[in-house]
């Protein structure tokens, strides 16, 4: 007898087919066997187990395209174990780990070592990405054929921008012959000389550093030149600045390769939100202004951003609490980015609840080539969340991840995942 599931009586959402209806989901040895209405009242089903998911969401579990898991060399922040037990309870089924661990994963054998050790210490589906650089220092390419072989899942020097255009170039017809995405961090180094803060009027009042948005911008546009220039695949990490938005929607309208993400805390946030000096909200790039938030909310809407991505990135709080100039950037969000998303996009009226789930799950499924991550069609993975988008609540330390540096503590938020299944096993459950 195969190992059965049944979700029953739940709203599901599975944008890929463009299906909204009150349905039960059948599971039957980690893959989805059945989406239908009245499944679990048929004989030869009685007595599987389910999952009661009425006045629910049912959806494809979270893509996140863009995570750091600090394994190896940090695992005092996050593990792959905690990183993806977090990833589980916001919804999240599958990661993809950006390369910028200590040591960098630049080889085949680093790839294998991670790979082997997600096996046994993950919750959900870990993906890799492999560095593009030797050691990320913008030199020398990896070996990209290599690293394809050992199970990249695509290719970045994501925490830091890739500054030589003629090594991005080639970096790009490389991995355009292998099929592989070159994710890009657009950061000109010589604009944001390591600021902390967007350079507006919040920066200054606060007496902060700040980065223009053209340190993004000028880097996108670049990018966008180079994605002609070699008709290769090229998707830039978390955007935040307006005229990025503009670069990219105008690129794409004359149909050049480019695609984009968006993170929670740049949609939801701006730079005037920023309380005190409090290094829980620096991250990079910073938060920009309203008019740059607006201007995401907009190109997530319109698709000209394709993913919605968190850019987990987990430091302990020594490391934060020395202050806005000298911590580390970044931000945790794998256990509020579904919530986040469904406060300030679906609640808000900026997404509809299919758009919402596309952003989340089959949009950044797609970018990476993944079959069967993002759907719940009959054979895809049984990586199922089931949703109370309604659910009333505040995100408060003690959280899963190992790190706890996150501007959303505190924040009410609307809707959570009430349970999350990787391969038809309970990873999470309220
Ligand atoms: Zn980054």
């Amino acid at each position: 007898m195969p190992e059965q599931m049944i979700v029953t009586g739940g709203l599901v959402i599975d944008p890929a087919r463009k299906l909204e209806a009150v349905r039960d989901v059948l599971i039957e040895d980690g893959r989805i066997s059945a989406v239908a209405a009245g499944l679990h009242r048929k004989p030869s089903l009685k007595g599987v187990p389910s999952i009661d998911a009425k006045g629910k969401w049912v959806i494809p579990g979270l893509v996140d395209m863009h995570v750091h898991l600090r394994e190896p060399g940090r695992e005092g922040d996050e593990t792959i174990a905690t990183g993806t037990k977090a990833a589980a309870r916001g919804g999240v089924t599958t990661v993809l780990a950006m390369a910028n661990t200590e040591p960098v994963c630049d080889t085949p054998s680093q790839l294998s070592f991670l790979r082997a050790k997600a096996r046994t210490d993950a919750a959900i589906t870990v993906l890799f990405a492999g560095a593009v650089t030797l050691g990320q220092k913008g030199e020398k390419l990896t070996e990209f054929a290599k690293l394809r072989a050992a199970g990249a899942a695509a290719l970045s020097d994501d925490g830091r921008p890739l500054m030589n255009a003629g090594l991005l170039r080639r970096a790009l017809e490389y991995a355009k012959d292998l099929g592989l995405l070159v994710i890009d961090h657009c950061e000109d180094l010589s604009l944001s000389n390591g600021a902390c803060v967007h350079e507006g009027p919040a920066a200054l009042r606060k007496g902060l550093k700040g980065t223009p948005w053209a340190a993004e911008t000028v880097q996108v546009v670049r990018d966008i030149a180079l994605a002609e220039l070699t008709g290769a695949r090229l998707h830039i990490a978390h955007v935040s600045a307006a005229a990025s938005v503009d670069a990219i929607r105008a690129a794409k309208k004359r149909g050049i390769r480019i695609t984009s993400e968006a993170a929670p805390h740049h949609f939801a946030l701006n730079d005037k939100d920023l309380p005190g000096y409090d290094a829980d909200w620096k991250m990079n790039p910073p938060l920009r202004g309203a008019d740059d938030r607006l201007a995401l909310l907009a190109g997530l809407a319109d698709g000209t951003i394709d993913a919605i991505a968190t850019d987990h990135a987990p430091h302990g709080c020594a490391a934060k609490s020395l202050g806005m100039d000298l911590a580390p950037f970044g931000v945790i969000g794998l256990e509020t980015s579904l919530a986040v998303a469904l406060t300030d996009l679906f609640h808000k009226k900026v997404l509809t609840r299919r758009k919402l789930v596309e952003r989340l799950s089959s949009g950044p499924a797609g970018l990476l080539g993944l079959k069967a991550k993002g759907t719940l069609a009959p054979g895809s993975d049984a990586d199922v969340v089931v949703v109370d988008p309604d659910a009333i609540w505040t995100p408060e330390a003690p959280f899963l991840s190992k790190s706890r540096n996150t501007p959303f503590a505190g924040r009410r938020l609307k809707g959570r995942a009430v349970t999350t299944l990787s391969g038809g096993r309970v990873v999470h459950a309220l």
